[in-house]
């Protein structure tokens, strides 16, 4: 992978920033991902956030090989620190836990103001980003799934809007969980995804089984149980 040949994921990304739009992108590590989408023409310009020293130098050194300092500024700082308000049109978070960029978008919450769309990229837990985007007046209008070198990759696409639209409120959490679009779409990646969640669900309430009795175990149990429930009601439906 390099600036012009992105991995499948972040060309999905990229693919997901329209045209024109000005661009942060958050967690940027070497930078690959707003570089291409200014070489493609995507974006007028792009700002790279990084808060690790050593990622932020990788980016910045990308950035200085390839002349690009005036369209692309390479940030240190945590989060949305590096933006201000109105300074970019769409924020990209990708390859971080979704709790991680949940709590990233809720710590910038001020920073969103003018920010049209999100393209985030869970490696885990993308029901913790539909929540925050359900609570916090994002309307996810998008999602994709995709499969790449053995690992699975959720990417969520919102805008401002109507946060309930795409959720049958009926089965909310089931949704929160699966995705409301990924729900519909029942792709083969979809199924291959729960399918190896659910067995790691089941590993893990065996050993609950046989842990020493807590409310706390109690509870990570029924949660589990009930996921399970979501999860083998949509494979069932494969059969
Ligand atoms: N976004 C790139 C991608 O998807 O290929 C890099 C993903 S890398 C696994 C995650 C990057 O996010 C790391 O470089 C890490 O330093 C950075 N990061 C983690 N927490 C951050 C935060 N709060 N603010 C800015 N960057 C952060």
């Amino acid at each position: 992978m390099n600036e012009l040949k992105l991995s499948k994921r972040l060309e999905a990304v990229a693919e997901a920033v329209p045209k024109g739009y000005t661009l942060a992108d958050i967690g940027s590590d070497h930078a690959y991902l707003p570089i291409y989408c200014y070489l493609k023409e995507i974006v007028p310009s792009a700002i790279a956030g990084e808060v690790v020293e050593g990622p932020f130098q990788t980016a910045k050194n990308q950035v200085e090989r390839l002349d690009l300092h005036k369209a692309i500024d390479v940030r240190k700082g945590d989060g949305l620190e590096v933006i201000s308000k109105g300074e970019v049109d769409a924020i990209t978070i990708c390859g971080m836990g979704g709790a991680l960029i949940a709590t990233i978008l809720d710590h910038g919450k001020d920073k969103l103001e003018g920010v049209k769309r999100l393209i985030l990229q869970p490696n885990i837990s993308a029901v913790s980003v539909r929540k925050w985007l359900l609570e916090n007046n994002w309307e996810l209008i998008q999602e994709m799934i995709l499969e790449e070198d053995d690992k699975i990759y959720e990417i969520l696409i919102a805008e401002r809007g109507e946060p309930s639209k795409p959720y049958q409120l009926a089965e909310l959490n089931k949704e929160l969980l699966l995705g409301p679009f990924l729900l519909k779409e029942h792709s083969a990646v979809f199924k291959k995804k729960w399918t190896l969640e659910k067995k790691n669900w089941d590993r893990i309430l065996l050993q609950l089984d046989s842990a020493s009795p807590s409310q706390e175990v109690e509870d990570k149990k029924r949660e589990l149980e009930q996921y399970i429930q979501y999860v083998q009601k949509e494979l069932d439906l494969y059969e």
